[in-house]
């Protein structure tokens, strides 16, 4: 059984009540991490697990909310770590991935240069292990199946990788209200994310069991869930889950095996 937790249901958008983007899936003994917006180790820590617990780090794609606290979760999973054995953290993302992780390392040498100087055990700086993906299947698990698509409009790679899959999470925003927005900028983002209806057609096709919608953008307001849902339905016939920070959905075995895809 698969565990899917949707971490941080935010966007871009600074949000009181919602973190950035972030997925925890849990498979067995597997602890994956998809994407590490802004407060995502806070909510990791809602969820009973650590970055020292994390088996890896899917990143979907390199915009800002995704891997907005990614120091941050590096820097964290080193200085809290006393297991001499622990591995590299398997880093799989987009190309990209190794730049922007070793600038990352980067930007907070000064800091890992003081912690090193003043704590003998910390005998390395902290270790990763980055690969970087364009399409396809990036990490495999027996048994059930979850898709999570990034940022992304409905296309032909997603239909390929979330196939039979037991549950699909999907970024969604509302178009009919992006698009009324007066700044260009902001309609402009209409063009790389699905709305929940295209979302639902794309799970439809692949007939996917669950659909978790997530990243809403503008945000869902208590009591606007259904109407999320409802949209999603025109176009999808199984199970539509809307949730806020911390919500879980359990994927049971189906078809197929784990697909952990990047879909930009
Ligand atoms: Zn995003």
């Amino acid at each position: 059984m698969i565990e899917v937790t949707l971490l941080g249901t935010g966007s871009p958008v600074p949000d009181a009540h919602r973190a950035g983007p972030s997925t925890l899936v849990r498979a067995g003994h597997q602890t994956l991490l998809i994407d590490c917006g802004r407060g995502v180790q806070q909510r990791m820590a809602g969820a009973e697990t650590s970055a020292t617990a994390l088996t890896a780090l899917l990143l979907t794609h390199l915009h800002s909310d995704h891997i907005a606290d990614l120091g941050d979760l590096l820097i964290t999973r080193w200085i809290s770590n006393f297991d001499p054995q622990l591995p590299p953290l398997p880093i799989i993302g987009p190309p990209g991935t190794a730049e922007v992780v070793s600038a990352t390392l980067r930007a907070f040498g000064h800091d890992i240069g003081y912690r090193m100087k003043h704590h003998a055990d910390l005998t390395t700086p902290p270790q990763v292990d980055v690969k970087e993906a364009t399409e396809g299947v990036v990490w495999d698990v027996d048994g059930a199946s979850v898709v999570l698509a990034g940022d992304t409009v409905p296309c032909e790679s997603l239909d390929e990788l979330a196939a039979g899959a037991g549950a699909m999470v999907h970024t969604v925003i509302r178009k009919e209200l992006i698009a009324q927005l007066p700044q260009q900028r902001i309609r402009e983002i209409c063009e790389y994310h699905s709305s929940p209806q295209e979302a639902g057609a794309t799970a439809e096709r692949a007939g996917v069991g669950i659909l978790i919608l997530t990243h809403y953008l503008p945000p869902v307001q208590p009591g606007q869930e259904d109407e999320w849902r409802a949209q999603a339905a025109t176009t999808f016939s199984r199970q539509i889950e809307v949730g806020d920070d911390l919500h879980r959905v359990q994927v049971h075995p189906g078809v197929g095996s784990a697909r952990f895809g990047t879909s930009p």
